[in-house]
C-alpha cells in the first residue's frame, strides 16, 4: 500500500504514444532490476516542471523507479529500434542499454520522454552489457544541465542512481542509471531504420507522428513532409550555431545521435573547447577529426542529407522530383546556419546592427585567438568585462589593432557602449563546465562517494551569464597540461 501511494504521490502521469506505433518500431522490454539502488542526484527544478513531487521522488519506492526495479503505473516500458551512420558507416542499432518508460504529461500538457539509461540488456544490445558506469552518467547530467542553463536545446537529466553493482570496463566501476528527459527520442537514425527495413506506410506513420509531436502542422502547408524536413533543418541550424558560439564539441555526431526535435542528445565524449582551434577533437575514437569543432556544421548538413534521403519516397510521387525537393531543402542549411552563427557572433561582440565588414572583424579576432591559443570562453569574457589581462594575446600588436577596429565599429552604432556590454553579458557565458572541474567532481563522486564538488559545480554552471565573483575559481584555467584532454565514449 505504501509503495503504491509513494508512486502516485510522486505525480507520474504517463502516456505511451510511441508504443502505439507499429510493432516493428520497438520491443516491449522491462528494465533489468538492480541490487541496491541509491539516489545520488535529483534535479529538483526539472522534477517540479514535470509535475513531479521532489519530496516523494526521494522515497525508497520512488527511487526504485529510477533504478528500473519498479514500473510506475501507466508506464509501458519499451526499447526503441533505430539505425545510424556511425563515423560514416550504416548499421542497425537501437536502445541497447536504455528503456523508455513512457511519456510524462506535465501539468501544462507538455509531453516528455522518460528514459532510463543503463537499465540492462535489450534485443538491441549486440555485445554490450546494457549497463552504464557512474562517471559517464554523471557527466551527461552535468553537461546537459550546463547546456540547458546556457539556453541551448538539450535533453535533460532528472536523476542518477547507483545500482550497487559493479560493471566491467577497463577497470571495475560502480554501475549507475540516468533518467533522461527528452522532447522525444526520435532520431535521424529512427527514420533511417524505418526507411531501410519498414514499408512506405511505416515511414508515413513515423513522419506524421513526428510532425504531430514536434511540428504541429498548420493546415495550409502544401507538402507536410517537406515542411517536416525544412523545420528539422531549421532547428539543427539554430542548434549547431549555438554549439559553435559557446565552443561545445559533441564528439559523436553520428546520425543516431541527432534528435529530430532539435535537442542536443547523447552526451558521450563531449567537451567544451579551451584554446580556440577549429581542429579541436576530444574524443579518443575520433582519430580522423570527423567530428572536430570546425567540422560540426558540415557534419550536421551531412546527417540532414541522410534524413532527407529517408523522406524521398513520401516527398513526391515522382522520385526524381522528390530527390530535387530534398536536395533544394538541404542546400538551405548552410545559409541558415551561417545567419544564426553570425547573428550570435555579432551579439558576442556587442554589435546590434549589421554591416558588411562584420564577418571580417569576427574572423580576424578568431584568427588572432587561434594564433595565440587564446581560451575561447575567457577571451569573450574578458572582452565583455573589458579587463584585458589574463591572456598574452591581449598584449600583441595584432590584437591591439583589432581592438581599435572593434571600438570604432561599436561607436558607429546608435546603442551606447554600456548597452553593448550588456548584450555581451547576456550571451558570453562566463562559466562553462571546464574539463578539469568536471573530472575532479567525477573522480570524487566515483572514488569517494563524495558529491559535494559536483553539487557545487552544478550550482555554479546553472548561472552561466551571472558574472558573480564567487564563480571566479570556475573560469580560471588549470596549469598547462602536457597531455591533450581526451574523452571516452559513454560506456
Ligand atoms: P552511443 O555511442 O552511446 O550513441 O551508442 C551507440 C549504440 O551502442 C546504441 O545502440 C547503444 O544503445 C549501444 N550501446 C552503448 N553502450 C552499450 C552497452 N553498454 N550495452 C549495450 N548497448 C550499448
Ligand atoms: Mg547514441
Amino acid at each position: 500500500m505504501i509503495e503504491k501511494k509513494a508512486i502516485i504521490e510522486a505525480g507520474w502521469n504517463f502516456d505511451n504514444s510511441y508504443a502505439r506505433l507499429p510493432k516493428s518500431f520497438f520491443t516491449r522490454q522491462s528494465p533489468a532490476p538492480v541490487g541496491t539502488p541509491k539516489l545520488v542526484i535529483l534535479n529538483h527544478e526539472l522534477a517540479i516542471s514535470l509535475g513531479l513531487d521532489e519530496q516523494a521522488l526521494q522515497s525508497k519506492d520512488a527511487v526504485a523507479i529510477f533504478a528500473g526495479n519498479q514500473i510506475p503505473e501507466g508506464a509501458l516500458p519499451i526499447a526503441q529500434a533505430y539505425a545510424g551512420h556511425q563515423f560514416g558507416h550504416f548499421t542497425m542499432l537501437g536502445d541497447g542499454r536504455a528503456i523508455l518508460l513512457g511519456e510524462q504529461i506535465t501539468p501544462l500538457g507538455e509531453r516528455f520522454d522518460i528514459q532510463l539509461k543503463g537499465s540492462g540488456r535489450t534485443p538491441y544490445s549486440r555485445g554490450g552489457d546494457g549497463r552504464a558506469a557512474i562517471g559517464p552518467m554523471l557527466r551527461e547530467y552535468i553537461i546537459s544541465e550546463a547546456m540547458h542553463a546556457m539556453g541551448i536545446a538539450t535533453t535533460r537529466s532528472l536523476a542518477v542512481v547507483t545500482t550497487g553493482e559493479s560493471i566491467i570496463r577497463e577497470k571495475e566501476q560502480p554501475g549507475a542509471i540516468l533518467t533522461r528527459v527528452a522532447k522525444s527520442h526520435v532520431r535521424v537514425g529512427t527514420f533511417q531504420y524505418v526507411s531501410q527495413w519498414g514499408t512506405v506506410e511505416d515511414l508515413r506513420i513515423l513522419a506524421d507522428y513526428t510532425l504531430q509531436r514536434h511540428f504541429p502542422v498548420v493546415n495550409d502547408v502544401e507538402n507536410r513532409y517537406l515542411y517536416l524536413l525544412q523545420e528539422v533543418i531549421k532547428r539543427q541550424a539554430i542548434l549547431i550555431a549555438k554549439w559553435q558560439l559557446v565552443g561545445f564539441i559533441h564528439g559523436v555526431m553520428n546520425t543516431d545521435n541527432m534528435a529530430i526535435s532539435g535537442e542536443t542528445i547523447d552526451y558521450g565524449p563531449c567537451a567544451f573547447m579551451d584554446a580556440y582551434d577549429p581542429a579541436t577533437v576530444f574524443s579518443s575514437i575520433d582519430t580522423k577529426g570527423r567530428y572536430s569543432y570546425g567540422n560540426q556544421p558540415q557534419m550536421a548538413a551531412w546527417n540532414l542529407a541522410r534524413f532527407a534521403e529517408t523522406l524521398v519516397p513520401i516527398l513526391h510521387a515522382n522520385q526524381d522530383k522528390a530527390v530535387e525537393i530534398a536536395q533544394n531543402a538541404i542546400t538551405e542549411f548552410a545559409d541558415l546556419y551561417h545567419s544564426n552563427w553570425i547573428a550570435g557572433m555579432r551579439a558576442k561582440l556587442g554589435i546590434f546592427n549589421e554591416e558588411p565588414d562584420d564577418e571580417a572583424l569576427i574572423q580576424d579576432l578568431l584568427s588572432i585567438m587561434q594564433e595565440y591559443h587564446a581560451d575561447y570562453t575567457n577571451t569573450f569574457r574578458a572582452l565583455t568585462v573589458d579587463k584585458l589581462k589574463d591572456s598574452s594575446m591581449f598584449k600583441t600588436a595584432e590584437f591591439e589593432q583589432w581592438y581599435v577596429q572593434w571600438q570604432v565599429r561599436l561607436s558607429r552604432q546608435q546603442e551606447t557602449i554600456d548597452a553593448a556590454h550588456e548584450l555581451m553579458r547576456s550571451c558570453n557565458p562566463t562559466i562553462i563546465p571546464r574539463n578539469h572541474r568536471v573530472e575532479e567532481s567525477l573522480e570524487s563522486a566515483e572514488n569517494k562517494k563524495d558529491y559535494s564538488l559536483m553539487n557545487r559545480l552544478l550550482d555554479v554552471i546553472s548561472k552561466p551569464y551571472a558574472y558573480f565573483p564567487e564563480q571566479n575559481d570556475y573560469y580560471t584555467l588549470p596549469e598547462q597540461s602536457t597531455q591533450p584532454y581526451r574523452t571516452y565514449c559513454g560506456t
